[in-house]
């Protein structure tokens, strides 16, 4: 296929493909799939190998939030079962993430429910760096705490932190329709305000939520434009007890089109497979793996994962190897200039473009034919057997699964 062809050069060369090339990957037959899964390999072993990255989540804070995020089990009014509970002291919080290093994991990432925190928050947060870089020194540390106001970041870094995740979720025009209680432009705000702090920024989507592919290459353009150093691809997990509860629209077969059509846009960048892995992609998980170079190990912040040894056996298994703590995960250009998308020499602003200018480009017509897909689906298979809320690990007195 041309198409592919023109991607992987694109990819090698760390080059932006148009939004129709992003596109026409999302509206690949099932007959072009194991093609387009191999021309994104390519690029995803150009910049990462075979290594794989593991993750660990520690909710130190769950349910309770007074947003009104319509996919997420935390929401205000949420009448999901979940764990609920407030700030995990520092020890509890060291003691969970430790289970996760101990599972492999070199990044533990550090979440907290809510609209951002307040200065005591970031103190907590902060005690729980410091705690956690005394027990293991080499092991990156992540927080995600929602918006952040001026000098938070700052005083993370200062703490210990190496990154900071704030996640887009989806398009700028389809932003108002899943959350009311912030815009998109807070979202775009606090990622930049890590990235000036010199936290190695961290922000994603979530698909799967009725979006268009348009709004897809929406929010990838728009990531790339950001230049987070990782972006994880979250596959809505449909919680009952959640406005988004009904909204089946994933096949294994689309999950890895997104993965694909993510690696080609942000080719050099850590890709993680996140949330609902396990199920949308389901037997085909191993796949996915020639995709995205990172993954969490074991369970999410309110649902169950698999075990972290299947997670170690799967990456076995697939012919990859789980990334040391003496490894950078990121390739040479990205790591010794702190950002920036490796193009351009010299200190660009990431990828020489500005997140309102990726906008601006995404609002360009498509061209061509209407790819198939491009409004969502309403008969996929429902598979709430797959959907486990979590009851062990941090905030429990059960052992995690890592
Ligand atoms: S701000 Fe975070 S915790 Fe709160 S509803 Fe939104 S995603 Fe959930």
């Amino acid at each position: 296929m041309d198409l592919l062809n023109t991607l992987v050069d694109k990819g090698l060369r760390r080059e932006l493909p148009t939004r129709e090339e992003a596109l026409a990957v999302l509206a690949t037959s099932d007959d072009e799939l194991l093609d387009v899964v191999a021309a994104a390999g390519k690029v995803r072993r150009q910049w990462f190998g075979r290594r794989v990255k593991l993750n660990y989540l520690v909710n130190l804070k769950s349910g309770l939030c007074p947003e009104d995020c319509s996919y997420c089990s935390q929401r205000l009014g949420s009448k999901a079962g979940i764990l609920k509970y407030t700030w995990l002291k520092p020890d509890e919080a060291t003691k969970a993430a430790a289970a996760g290093v101990a599972g492999g994991a070199k990044r533990v990432c550090l979440v907290a429910s809510g609209r951002g925190p307040t200065d005591r928050d970031v103190d907590r947060v902060s005690q729980t760096i410091e705690a956690i870089k005394e027990q293991h020194e080499d092991v990156e540390v992540c927080a995600c705490l929602g918006l952040l106001s001026e000098g938070q970041a700052d005083r993370l870094r200062s703490a210990g932190a190496d990154a900071y995740n704030h996640n887009l979720n989806t398009s700028e025009g389809t932003y108002g329709e899943i959350t009311t209680t912030h815009t998109y432009a807070d979202r775009v705000d606090t990622v930049q305000q890590a990235q000036s702090a010199g936290l190695s920024a961290c922000s994603g989507l979530i698909a799967g939520m009725g979006e268009t592919d348009a709004d897809l290459v929406d929010v990838v353009f728009s990531l790339r434009g950001l230049d987070p150093d990782s972006v994880p691809v979250n596959f809505l997990i449909p919680i009952e007890g959640t406005p988004l509860a009904k909204e089946w629209h994933l096949t294994p077969q689309r999950c890895l089109r997104i993965l694909a059509m993510v690696r080609f846009v942000c080719p050099d960048v850590e890709v993680r497979l996140a949330g609902g892995r396990e199920v949308h992609l389901r037997s085909m998980q191993p796949l996915a793996l020639n995709l995205a170079n990172s993954i969490f190990l074991g369970d999410y912040l309110t649902t169950e994962g698999q075990s972290g040894q299947s997670d170690l056996d799967m990456i076995a298994d697939a012919g990859f190897e789980v990334e040391g703590a003496d490894t950078t995960t990121l390739p040479g250009h990205r790591a010794t200039t702190g950002g920036g998308c490796g193009s351009h020499d010299g200190g660009c602003s990431p990828c020489g473009e500005t997140p309102e200018a990726a906008q601006d480009s995404s609002e360009a017509p498509a061209v061509g034919p209407e790819p198939a897909g491009a409004e969502p689906a309403r008969t996929e298979p429902v598979r709430t057997d797959l959907v486990t809320v979590r009851r062990r690990g941090a905030g429990t007195d059960i052992a995690p699964n890592a």
